[in-house]
């Protein structure tokens, strides 16, 4: 496919880009080199001012970059202009805090004096997913770049559109030269990216495949690497649950971003007792959701990104149904349902699968679509077995009015995050990131920022 935008809600080509040549990246990263060594030196204020005025332009602009998102990967125009607004705050966040994180840290030692002192690693490669094409780029470069890195953007190959305006935005906003740049490439060219001395360390948000190659070329060098990669995610709600809440809530978790989310609630862990009022009422809630062209403000679900997705949950969900899975609502594409111009769309329904045997791939694998799977247990201890069988370990959303039973999910829940009686999000002020086979490392947070320094040890006598 190279690297192109397509319009997932029409399938029609809108602009193929050539990749760059290897002259022209060797070019790039020897600009980002002499950016870093200029950069390293300004001061936290400057960066914070630099970061205060892409915060201005991506809200000033939010309504321009919420329709590029839109038509490159489909998501709704109002989660779109949302995730522009997004991006703005983790830019202020990290403007108005990075220095307070940053700033020495003393321990009594034998020494006179010792302390930690946090300096920049130097040019950070960033490979990123499509599915929050702004929010990804920004909720790692905002730390980063405040810490006194540079960056470079390997960005998926069907949001080129985004990747070049988030580029220019960091022009827009004063930025150095060198200091944030776009590299248009496939994924063929980066573990060599890796191996190459200008690049100190690399990020990866994207598929287990991708952050498992990533991180072998990364080992092979020695060089740090942050991986945040898929989520098979738990909802469990127990008979004490707030039902009305839980049920809304849930609707949300499991639909944002047209399903395409690392934490969407993906398994619904439900208890006996309220099992059945659930499912009635989580099938009626998805029945009216409204399937249809993402710039419109009535729809509720646009598009998935790419015929890819869309073959890969149609044949998920064939194979839950062929073992007796039962579709209550949705389980197959119907393009006569939609207007004429949206047939060729990755359009999938809402679906809600209930009864489904072991030995399926909802067992373990990631449902990246608009697919809730509801499972029965009769107690917590079953709830939290089952949350756990999953090789993955993103976030856990958990409901329950008892506290003895919330402290033993956040106790045994292995996920990097649980969110009890909400729905799991990302937030500048909390670090985010999984455990098991969903990555290591963190982003936000001051845990986030503290990633992609050397944490230098200072002893003076
Ligand atoms: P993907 O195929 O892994 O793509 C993500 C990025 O990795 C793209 O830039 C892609 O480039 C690149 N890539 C692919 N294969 C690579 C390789 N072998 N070596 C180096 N780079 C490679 O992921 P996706 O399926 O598009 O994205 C969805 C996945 O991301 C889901 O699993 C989702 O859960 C996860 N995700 C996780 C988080 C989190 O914070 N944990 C957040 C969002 C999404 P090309 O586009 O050029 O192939």
């Amino acid at each position: 496919m190279g690297i192109a935008s397509i319009n997932p809600a029409t399938g029609e080509k809108i602009k193929v880009f050539e990749a760059l040549t290897d002259t022209a990246v060797a070019a790039k990263l020897n600009l980002a080199q002499a950016g870093f060594e200029r950069f390293r030196h300004t001061s936290f204020s400057e960066r914070a001012g630099w970061f205060k005025a892409a915060a201005q332009i991506l809200e000033d602009k939010q309504e321009d970059f919420g329709r590029l998102m839109t038509l490159e990967m489909g998501k709704t125009l109002a989660s779109a202009i949302a995730e522009a607004k997004k991006c703005a705050w983790v830019c202020r966040y990290y403007a108005e805090h990075a220095a307070e994180f940053l700033t020495d840290t003393f321990a009594e030692t034998d020494a006179s004096q010792s302390f930690i002192r946090y300096q920049p690693l130097g040019v950070l490669l960033a490979v990123m997913p499509w599915n929050f094409p702004f929010w990804q780029v920004f909720r790692f470069a905002a730390p980063s770049l405040m810490a006194g890195n540079v960056a470079l953007l390997k960005h998926a190959s069907n949001v080129p559109q985004c990747a070049l305006a988030i580029e220019e935005i960091f022009q827009q906003a004063g930025f150095p030269e060198g200091v944030f740049q776009t590299l248009l490439i496939g994924a063929d060219k980066v573990a060599g990216l890796m191996a190459d001395d200008r690049i100190k360390a690399a990020t990866l948000t994207g598929s287990e495949a991708a952050g498992s190659s990533l991180a072998a070329a990364a080992g092979k060098q020695i060089k740090k690497v942050v991986l945040e990669l898929g989520g098979s995610d738990p909802f469990i709600v127990l008979e004490s649950a707030d039902l009305d809440a839980a049920v809304a809530t849930a609707v949300t978790a499991r639909m944002l971003n047209n399903g395409q989310s690392c934490i969407a609630a993906k398994r619904f862990i439900l208890a006996d007792a309220i099992a059945d009022d659930f499912q009635n009422r989580l099938k009626e809630k998805f029945q009216a959701l409204k399937l249809g062209d993402p710039m419109e403000a009535s729809t509720d679900i646009g598009p998935l990104a790419t015929p890819d997705i869309l073959h890969d949950i149609d044949q998920q969900v064939r194979a839950c149904l062929d073992k007796g899975a039962i579709a209550m609502v949705g389980g197959k594409a119907d393009p006569t349902q939609l207007p004429a111009n949206l047939r060729q769309g990755n359009f999938y329904p809402p679906t809600l699968l209930t009864d489904i045997p072991p030995g399926t791939p909802a067992d373990n694998e990631e449902f990246f679509g608009p697919v809730a799977l509801a499972f029965r247990v009769s107690n917590l201890d079953a709830a939290i077995k089952l949350a756990n069988a999953t090789p993955l370990g993103l976030g856990a959303s958990a409901w329950t009015a008892d506290p003895a039973e919330s402290d033993r999910l956040i106790n045994e829940i292995e996920a990097g995050a649980v969110f009890i009686n909400g729905m799991v999000k990302s937030d500048p002020r909390i670090p985010f990131g999984g455990v098991k086979r969903s990555g290591y490392g963190r982003e936000l947070g001051i845990q986030g920022i503290h990633e992609f320094v050397n944490l230098k040890t200072v002893w003076i006598k």
